[in-house]
């Protein structure tokens, strides 16, 4: 299987010269080519291939000699990259999303990259890799690898470290996947309070990295304006070193939010044998356009991302639910459905046997229960509405976060629901008036 390792490196003067040289011309090319191709289309729909692409380097060269000082072969990349965008592009068009994204120019100011796709070496016994036109360079080998390197990508961050990927054939065979089992499968119901909460009780909270570092970022911003007035628009040598700090900064916040999420997507696949989660269609599960929401639907992709691959890579089952099953209204040991739940109610009763859920629990155990039936692996007679969990799911968590079965206080719930259904329903009789008001108070106990 294909495995990408992604090392840090530290080159000379003289290397990241050469570095500036190659990513100068890849962009150089990769703007020139998305120019050529919309022009050619704008004046008489003509759509330029790769290949026709391709042909007109040479000409190309000849006119800016300087390109012919780099590696040939990332040029080629370059156009290659730009055929991919042009192809996710159009599927996204297909697709119906909403943002499509057309291919963009792209600028020396972000996160700039050039490939190698052959002539690469690497010696992990010294620490050094060597790229066509470029040798020796120092990278930390923080781990080694064994099979055939494919592509390697050198990219530079906005604040100005450099890093090799390096994509590897290993000719490992995928492992099989176990057959799923309800005892060893777990659900996970990922959420903006915390953030993820698992159908055994446990909550793993957000760790918020970008709202601790958000007084930083406002304020290097604020500086960064300032220097940017201070000087009508000239870039000067402080300005700089401000955007290189503030450039830290977000790396700092991305590595951190990498972290956690690989640790918990690694934990989670060694610790079970399934995993069940909501089909996340991230964009229609927050609905407002608040930073934090934004901030946790990105988290959520990436960790979803991850664990599809990290399921591939170690044989674990990965099932998904669909969004719209009724995942946090429902009661998941008798199927009772609280319509009137709302978003600030964090426990609740289920009022037909009892039982004290808390919200977010009660929603993974039934992300579970929905995967495995989807799955046919809950073979029951009665259907889903009306059954009893079958899995001791609720056992296991009463058992370990005191969730507690309360009868009397349901069926008092229930009358009170029923008083008012009655009330609003207008319905007078005096006799049974005084039972109500009784119900209704008797609610106050509580
Ligand atoms: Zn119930």
């Amino acid at each position: 299987m294909m495995k990408s390792y992604k090392y840090r490196l530290y080159p000379t003067k003289a290397q990241e010269e050469a570095f500036a040289q190659h990513l100068g011309c890849v962009r150089f090319i990769y703007n020139w080519a998305l120019e050529t191709k919309n022009k050619a289309y704008i004046k008489d729909k003509t759509k330029m291939s790769f290949f026709d692409l391709s042909a007109k380097l040479p000409a190309l060269k000849k006119e800016n000699p300087w390109l012919s000082e780099v590696n040939a072969q990332a040029l080629q990349s370059s156009l290659r990259n730009l055929d991919n965008a042009y192809t996710n592009f159009f599927r996204r068009v297909k697709q119906g999303a909403k943002e499509v994204g057309f291919p963009k120019f792209k600028s020396r100011k972000n996160k700039q990259s050039f490939q190698c796709p052959q002539r690469v070496s690497l010696d992990f016994e010294n620490g050094k890799i060597s790229i066509p036109k470029i040798f020796e360079i120092k990278v930390v080998f923080h781990r080694k690898f064994k099979g055939e390197v494919k592509t390697t990508t050198i990219s530079k961050t906005k604040s100005g470290k450099y890093f090799v990927s390096v994509l590897v054939e290993d000719s490992k065979v995928l492992p099989a996947k176990p057959k799923i089992d309800p005892k060893t499968a777990i659900g996970i119901d990922l959420g903006l309070k915390d953030f993820a909460v698992l159908s055994t009780g446990e909550k793993i909270a957000n760790q918020r990295f970008n709202e601790k570092a958000a007084k930083r970022i406002a304020k290097l911003n604020r500086k960064m304006a300032k220097q940017k007035t201070m000087n009508k628009g000239v870039h000067t040598k402080n300005r700089e070193k401000t955007r290189v700090k503030l450039a830290r900064l977000y790396e700092k916040v991305s590595n951190q939010r990498d972290d956690f999420l690989h640790n918990l997507s690694t934990r989670l696949i060694r610790e079970n044998q399934t995993i069940c989660l909501e089909d996340l269609n991230v964009s229609g599960m927050v609905k407002n356009h608040k930073l934090s929401g934004s901030i946790a639907s990105a988290s959520w992709s990436a960790f979803v991302r991850m664990l599809i691959y990290k399921c591939e890579w170690y044989g674990k089952n990965l099932v998904f639910i669909g969004r719209f099953e009724p995942s946090s209204k429902m009661c998941s040991d008798c199927g009772w459905t609280k319509q009137d739940l709302k978003l600030s109610d964090r426990e609740w009763v289920c009022q037909k046997c009892g039982v004290e859920h808390d919200r977010d629990v009660n929603a993974a155990v039934n992300i579970k229960t929905f995967a495995l039936h989807n799955q046919n692996l809950i073979k029951e007679k009665i259907p889903l509405h009306e059954r009893k969990s079958t899995l001791g799911e609720i056992e296991a968590c009463k058992a370990r976060s005191g969730i507690k079965r309360n009868k009397t206080k349901a069926k008092v719930l229930a009358k009170h629901d029923e008083a008012l259904l009655r009330i609003r329903d207008g319905e007078n009789d005096t006799s049974k008036a005084a039972i109500l008001e009784k119900t209704l108070s008797s609610d106050r106990v509580w």
